[in-house]
């Protein structure tokens, strides 16, 4: 009898509805898989070198300084420091004035900004148009919430003349963006620069988005994480810059990315109040506060930033330009190796061919894994290099087509770029020796 009352009791689902069908997480396998196996790791979104040295000291000083409280809370919404000089900053980037109490929030990262957004916005039946290829914590997010997403891909045009392909030759179809607005669409998610293309959205393709925004009352969730790391003279676009979008946009963006300090998880979001305020409530009923010294010590960074804006000694100048060198270096490896780039206009990431290779890592028609994810897993198992299958960026029922392309990382030290060279020059070496 005992057992019995108590299988009945087990049989009764402890998770909630909402977590059905979000329980897997790429980066959880994948994560776990580089530690495992990789010897060289592109994978995961983060730069092995160190953040500059002025941002350490200021956490050094916030630690250990004489002002003891930076170790308690502070305000909710923001340290008052790190609110207001994001408020001047931003302000001068967009051209208006905002009021560091009701037009920024700190966050625990982009992520939980993220979260914030989709939680404040979103409700059951509420459609959210997503672009793809999108950073993969889009789609739970808002089906979390209760929503739907739409997604729309990005679609490829292949170069003339035998040219190496520009993530700007994947581009949106207007049309087909715009059947996706409909009177249930809530919100759209822009990412630009995006993961894990490195696509800089051009202020036509922005354009075309804004007047949707603003024709079907539309938000903007707009992701900016990789703000500063745009390459070749290209201009990163602020769509809430854009006529009639400040009031139905909310930006996005991360200390993490910017500093090269991605375990401090310090995000903000900027916008107008009337979308704040409804951010600010999710907010104060989950994470309520970030830790105080991280504030501190990114505000006396954007401090810096400010004083030395659009100088060759801002960090916001030197690290694409460090960066620049980098794709151009991996973007030659990957060529010369026959795993044909995508040349990246923005971000740490870019996307390379791996349909040269199939022959190392044969197709099987039975199994359900995207071809590019079971090659990722043979690749860190066998060869020691970590990278992320592009299928990961897809919805379920686009996956399939999308799925020849890995994405590596190359904020990383010279030294790690160099090992992954030699892993793929020898693998290259092996396929062609008889
Ligand atoms: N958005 C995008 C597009 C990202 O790539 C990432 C991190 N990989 C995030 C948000 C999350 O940023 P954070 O680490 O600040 O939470």
């Amino acid at each position: 009898f005992f057992c019995l009352s108590l299988q009945a009791k087990m049989s009764r689902p402890v998770h909630s509805r909402r977590l059905e069908g979000v329980d897997k997480n790429i980066w959880v396998e994948f994560v776990k898989l580089a530690a495992t196996y990789s010897t060289v790791n592109l994978g995961q979104g983060f730069p092995d070198f160190p953040p500059p040295d002025f941002l350490k000291e200021a956490l050094v000083t916030a630690l250990s300084g004489e002002n003891h409280m930076l170790h308690q809370y502070t305000r909710a919404f923001g340290h008052p420091p790190l609110v207001k000089i994001l408020a001047q900053f931003f302000g001068k980037l967009l051209g208006q004035d905002l009021d560091p109490m009701t037009n920024v929030m700190v966050t625990v990262g982009a992520y939980q900004a993220l979260f914030c957004c989709f939680q404040a916005f979103v409700d059951e039946g509420d459609e959210v148009i997503i672009i793809e290829p999108f950073f993969d914590c889009y789609e739970p997010m808002v089906t979390m919430a209760g929503g739907t997403p739409v997604f729309v891909p990005l679609r490829p045009k292949a170069p003339e003349n035998g040219k190496m392909m520009s993530s700007a030759d994947w581009k949106l179809d207007s049309a087909e963006l715009a059947s996706k607005f409909n009177e249930r669409t809530k919100a759209i998610v822009l990412n630009s620069p995006n993961n894990p293309l490195g696509k800089v959205f051009s202020r036509g393709e922005l354009e075309l988005i804004a007047d949707l925004c603003v024709k079907h009352d539309v938000l903007c969730i707009s992701d900016e994480v990789y703000e500063w790391l745009v390459y070749d003279g290209k201009e990163h676009i602020r769509i809430a810059s854009l006529p009639g979008m400040w009031d139905h946009t909310v930006i996005i963006g991360s200390a993490g990315k910017t500093f090269s300090a991605t375990g401090w998880k310090v995000g903000w979001t900027v916008g107008p109040n009337r979308l704040l305020q409804h951010i600010r409530t999710v907010h104060q009923n989950s994470v309520y506060h970030c830790a105080t010294v991280a504030q501190e010590a990114v505000a006396q960074g954007f401090q810096r930033e400010f004083m030395l804006y659009g100088k060759p000694d801002s960090y916001f100048v030197q690290l694409p330009k460090e960066l620049q060198k980098k794709r151009d270096w991996l973007v030659q490896s990957l060529d010369a190796a026959g795993m044909k780039p995508i040349i990246p206009e923005g971000t740490y990431f870019l996307l390379a061919d791996i349909s040269n290779f199939k022959s190392d890592v044969p197709d099987n028609p039975n199994s359900d894994e995207p071809y590019d994810s079971r090659f990722a897993k043979w690749m860190v198992k066998n060869k020691g290099l970590a990278a992320i299958p592009l299928s990961a960026f897809y919805c379920r029922a686009h996956k399939n087509n999308y799925s020849h392309f890995i994405r590596f990382c190359f904020a990383k030290e010279e030294a790690t770029l160099k090992a992954a060279s030699d892993i793929l020059q020898k693998w290259k070496q092996e396929k062609t020796s008889p």
